[in-house]
């Protein structure tokens, strides 16, 4: 019998012993989903810190972006705001206050898995509509969607190169702890002939819930019109080796050491999911990093306004804009990709 509180790693040793080794994807979804489903992991007294939780400034200008998207796409209604993975609802709140103040006034749709972080969104954003999924949200009008660090909490899988040919990535149980190890099955015919003969030991990851995810929402954005933000930590161009990191109290553990008390997340590989995109049709606007993208919009005169507002907070929000856009925060290597459907404008900061 499993109960909701038998330890995950109790649940997958035994699951381990009795069928052999699961797949890395098995061990990221089934860890996240527990990890997710019973906290609230953001904030300072959680594991990890997100860019709408570091400042108001961040969920502002995604509701400006989006705003003067709509209007000049000639303000088509009934408008969908859709978000992924709200969290606590913050950019939410952020975003439809610009965008309220600007004219628009949509429809709220909230995909969120957790019931915990649930119930945060529903005081955060009263009125808004949870889902399961996409498959819910209607289909009668634009759609204007973020994602930040969704993507990024989804299952990879990973194939490594060994001495007898390519295999996938299994997680074992030995002696108690959980080990990545090559699994048993050939795995050479789904490798992209440019890394067939890659050097032993290479790792090549993919997101197949990423590419589901984004695949449908631009078939939306094509059918219904809209435009979309996905924002992550990620690269644009294709690379080898595992990304897997979990995170535990803000520092980085081992992801094998504790399934379901960390949050395990991996790199987006943005080049792939720009090309899912086009290949339904729809238009890839751009992939920037988080800093430039932000400086195009005015975060520094947003952060000025504020700070004319309330000059005791000045160098708060000093630092607070410098942690969204500085290289050495999150400025690099967070990328922000832009779609839209055909028709519609090209965004401001692509
Ligand atoms: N966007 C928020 C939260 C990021 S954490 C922020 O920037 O602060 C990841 C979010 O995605 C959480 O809300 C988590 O519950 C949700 N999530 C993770 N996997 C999911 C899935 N498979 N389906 C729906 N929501 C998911």
């Amino acid at each position: 019998m499993t109960t909701a509180e038998e330890p995950l790693a109790a649940i997958f040793a035994r699951l381990i012993a009795r069928t052999g080794p699961i797949g890395l994807g098995h061990y990221i979804g089934e860890s996240n989903a527990r990890y997710y489903a019973s906290r609230d992991p953001l904030g300072s007294e959680g594991d990890f810190i997100t860019a709408p939780e570091i400042s108001q400034m961040f969920g502002e200008l995604i509701g400006l972006w989006l705003t003067d998207m709509w209007q000049r796409a000639g303000s088509p209604a009934p408008a969908h705001y859709v978000e992924l993975g709200p969290g606590r609802g913050t950019l939410a709140r952020d975003a439809l206050r610009v965008a309220r103040r600007q004219g628009l006034a949509p429809a709220v749709h909230l995909v969120e898995s957790s019931p915990a972080l649930t119930a945060l969104q529903r005081d955060a954003v009263p009125g808004a509509t949870r889902h399961d999924d996409l498959a819910t949200v209607p289909e009668d009008g634009p759609i204007l969607l973020v994602a930040n660090e969704f993507l990024d909490a989804l299952p990879v899988r990973q194939l490594v190169r060994t001495g007898e040919g390519w295999r996938e990535v299994m997680v074992d149980c030995r002696d108690g702890a959980f080990v990545p190890i090559a699994g048993p099955r050939p795995m050479d015919a789904a490798v992209p002939a440019t890394w067939r003969e890659a050097a032993e030991g290479t790792v090549l990851e993919t997101c197949p819930g990423a590419a589901t995810v984004v695949g449908e929402v631009a078939r939306r954005l094509v059918a219904q019109g809209g435009a979309a933000l996905f924002i992550d930590y990620g690269h644009t161009a294709p690379r080898t080796g595992s990304t897997l990191q979990a995170l535990r109290a803000h520092r980085k553990v081992d992801p094998f050491a504790a399934p379901g008390e960390a949050d395990l997340t991996t790199h987006v590989d943005f080049a792939a999911l720009a090309a899912v995109a086009r290949t339904q049709g729809c238009r890839w606007l751009g992939t920037v990093t988080q800093g430039d993208w932000l400086q195009a919009l005015g975060i520094e005169a947003r952060a000025a306004a504020l700070a004319t507002a309330a000059p005791d907070r000045a160098a708060v929000l000093e630092r607070q804009k410098q942690r969204l856009v500085d290289a050495g925060e999150m400025g690099q290597l967070f990328k922000v990709m832009g779609l839209a459907a055909p028709g519609w404008p090209d965004g401001a900061g692509f």
